[in-house]
């Protein structure tokens, strides 16, 4: 008899993990809430670093799924879990399945912008999120204000819903730095004269190339970084925003009109991670993702036997470091289910 894994999301993370695991020999059942793979990646657009499209990268994913032939429940969410015959019982949707093993890739949600109401999200039609832009360039590049004029100046907030105290996010987000700098020049590309201006309280491109794109950003594009924090948003009469900025390099407060704003969202643990951690009594880090079983030595197994995380369900991460995740996840499955495990 095969053993049989249970993957719950299908994004990057247990997309790639459901085909590994049938590779390896195991018969896998991904349950996915939504009614297609590639969670997040079907919102973006180009990434970073090299610009491709998400879509190549999706396109790869659904097609080694559908090679692998592993069982896939679209529309579907879990209930309950409970333990059984050294395995687990799970309830997803209609059905009930037994597993030996569940891997929980449930991933992330985008901060909601609108918990920082100085910014004015949802309140001011020229202020958007680094998802709503992406959502632009995915529709034909069309970057309009309001007004549907196209911007002369666009501000990118950095660290919105990460490192803040006042909303209780102490972490860094490790994406945006690199999302706003990529989303920075695509704006250059389409607009050519607009303004741009980043503003960040550090620049953390810790990734390879990423400093190479911050400084393409300034030498090739002529993208402005200055270096603050935006206190507040305020909408002018005709719709532009004015912003307040504390610049720490200068040491003087700026004040600034800008016809689109761009507020850099960060992550936190989305419903769905929360709400499986929450059903299996799983431990928790500080800041609310699952908590990996060891932080150098097993990062992929919970407190929970039979349990394994991968993915943004346990941190921010990038895509590479996200597929890289999985595959480390897959093996320490393999380890359980062979019973090799040290
Ligand atoms: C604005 C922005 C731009 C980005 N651009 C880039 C980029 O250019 N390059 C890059 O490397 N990274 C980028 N990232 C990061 C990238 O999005 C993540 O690395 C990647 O999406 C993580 O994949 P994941 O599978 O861990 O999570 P997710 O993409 O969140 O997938 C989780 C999946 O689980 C499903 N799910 C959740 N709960 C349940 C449940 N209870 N039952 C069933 N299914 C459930 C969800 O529907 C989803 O499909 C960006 C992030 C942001 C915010
Ligand atoms: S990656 Fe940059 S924008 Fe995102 S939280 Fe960290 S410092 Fe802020």
């Amino acid at each position: 008899m095969k053993k049989h894994v249970f993957i719950i999301g299908g994004g990057v993370a247990g997309a790639e993990a459901a085909s590994q695991l049938v590779k390896m020999g195991f018969d896998v059942t991904l349950a996915e809430k939504e009614t297609q793979i590639g969670g997040k990646l079907n919102q973006w657009d180009r990434l970073f670093p090299s610009k491709r499209k998400a879509a190549e990268v999706l396109d790869f994913i659904n097609k080694n799924l559908v090679d692998s032939k592993a069982r896939v429940l679209f529309n579907t969410e879990i209930s309950k879990i409970s333990k059984q015959n050294g395995g687990y019982k799970i309830y997803a949707g209609i059905e009930e399945c037994t597993a030996d093993a569940i891997l929980i890739s449930t991933g992330y949600d985008v901060f909601n912008a609108r918990i920082k109401e100085e910014y004015g999200y949802g309140i001011y039609e020229n202020v958007i999120t680094s998802v709503d832009l992406e959502e632009m360039f995915r529709n034909g590049n069309k970057i309009f204000n309001s007004n549907k004029e196209e911007p002369k100046r666009i501000g990118f907030v950095h660290c919105v819903g990460s490192r803040d105290e006042k909303v209780g996010n102490h972490y860094c987000s490790q994406v945006c730095c690199v999302t706003a700098v990529k989303q920075a020049m695509e704006v250059k590309e389409i607009l050519p004269r607009a303004e741009v201006y980043c503003f960040y309280m550090d620049l953390r491109m810790f990734g390879l190339q990423f400093e190479d794109l911050y400084r393409e950003s300034q030498e090739k594009w002529g993208v402005n970084f200055i270096r603050g924090r935006v206190s507040e948003a305020a909408e002018n009469i005709d719709g532009t925003i004015l912003i307040k900025v504390e610049d720490t390099l200068a040491g003087r407060p700026l004040k600034m009109k800008v016809d689109l704003l761009v507020l850099m969202v960060g992550f936190v643990p989305s419903a769905g991670t929360t709400e499986i951690g929450k059903m299996l009594n799983l431990d928790l880090t500080p800041e609310n993702f699952l908590k990996p079983a060891d932080e150098h030595l097993d990062t992929s197994s919970t407190n929970l036997k039979g349990v394994f995380i991968a993915g943004t369900c346990k941190s921010p991460k990038t895509i590479a470091d996200t597929f890289a995740d999985a595959r480390a996840a897959t093996l320490k499955i393999k380890e359980f289910l062979e019973g090799s495990e040290k």
